[in-house]
């Protein structure tokens, strides 16, 4: 019993606990030799081009080496072709095998480089977008219609590119005008010219609508001047203009003190002098107490001590008439100054050509 159960252990138990070694020694015996070449080559496949070079190498239909040996199976006798066909398959399985996991490999590694090279390095200072800002003499216009749009006045505009009769000869400056050469016009044709002066506006305003009128007019105005300094052939005006029954020199003064002490400080004194403009009567030169030396006499008034801002005056009859208004009800006050004038006086700047240079660096500093 003992005998016969010995054997039956044997015979039934050892075959299968051996199988493996055995099975694995066959292998190793029975490798291809393509095994051995196949695997020192794919050590040194490190991206997924080269793999895609040895997967080629060896598994490639038309020439691949493992295709290659298939084919000489052909040649062997009947004898040996069944062995060396489960050769080759046996090894076509280990390198597709032994490809897809490099392949999972490379991808992995290709992976972490990727994560590397994307990683945020959160203590290194960031980049701050720079910010526009706001043209120093759009900034100062759009300060001076706000102070004018609090009274009570409407932003109007008008066209840079004007006709003589809305440019002179309705704010009384027909042909052969005197005052028609001071201003230097770029005429285009005969009668069509660079506005010199935003006072069209007024006209066609006041064509447009009955009294009353309280408009303020910004904008672009051109003279043949050369450049230096404080002259530019292009700069810009704010026109201002009210029209209604009663109005008198009175609100005249009263409206542009107002407005010169919002925009400079309450301390600035304003004082109205005699001038002369054609399209007003009376006229008015405005000047205001040096804002640098408090009137006490500086460089920049001349040691005056006033600074001139504005022109201004009583609307001329012949004015009103020519829009059709009936100068013995309606009477009107009007003024104009230089926005680049008022935004250097604001600004501290000595120079008009600063402005129209656009250097980041000025620009930024409002
Ligand atoms: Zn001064």
């Amino acid at each position: 019993m003992k005998k016969g159960r010995a054997f039956f252990i044997s015979s039934l138990f050892l075959p299968v606990r051996l199988s493996p070694l055995k099975m694995t020694t066959a292998m190793l015996e029975n490798a291809h030799p393509l095994w051995e070449q196949f695997r020192q080559e794919l050590q040194s496949v490190s991206s997924l081009g080269q793999w895609t070079q040895l997967r080629d190498r060896y598994l490639s239909r038309q020439r691949g080496l493992i295709t290659l040996e298939v084919k000489k199976l052909g040649r062997l006798s009947a004898e040996e072709r069944p062995s060396a066909g489960q050769r080759l398959n046996v090894l076509k399985v280990q390198v597709e095998k032994a490809l897809e996991n490099h392949y999972q490999l490379l991808k992995e590694q290709e992976r972490f480089r990727q994560l590397q090279s994307e990683r945020i390095d959160v203590t290194l200072p960031g980049y701050y977008p720079r910010r526009g800002r706001i043209h120093p003499l759009r900034r100062i216009q759009r300060e001076m219609e706000e102070i004018f749009m609090r009274m009570g006045f409407q932003v109007a505009l008008g066209p840079e590119l004007e006709w003589d009769y809305y440019n002179f000869e309705a704010l009384n400056m027909p042909p052969g005008h005197p005052a028609r050469d001071t201003q230097d016009t770029l005429y285009i044709t005969e009668n069509l010219l660079l506005r010199t002066h935003t006072s069209p506006v007024q006209i066609r305003t006041m064509q447009q609508q009955p009294p009353p009128v309280r408009i303020v007019v910004p904008g672009k105005v051109f003279r043949r001047d050369a450049v230096d300094a404080t002259h530019s052939p292009m700069f810009h005006q704010m026109e201002g203009l009210v029209v209604d029954a009663g109005i008198t020199f009175a609100d005249l003064k009263g409206t542009l003190e107002a407005f010169l002490k919002e925009l400079f400080s309450p301390q600035t004194r304003v004082r109205f002098q005699p001038s002369y403009f054609p399209f007003v009567e009376p006229g008015a030169e405005v000047v205001i107490s040096c804002i640098f030396c408090s009137g006490t006499g500086c460089r920049v008034c001349k040691q005056n001590g006033w600074i001139e801002v504005m022109g201004a005056g009583m609307v001329h009859p012949k004015v009103l008439q020519k829009v059709g208004y009936d100068p013995e009800t309606y009477t009107g006050f009007a003024w104009g100054m230089g926005i680049d004038r008022i935004a250097m006086l604001k600004y501290q700047i000595d120079d008009l050509r600063i402005f129209f240079e656009n250097d980041v660096r000025f620009l930024s500093q409002f």
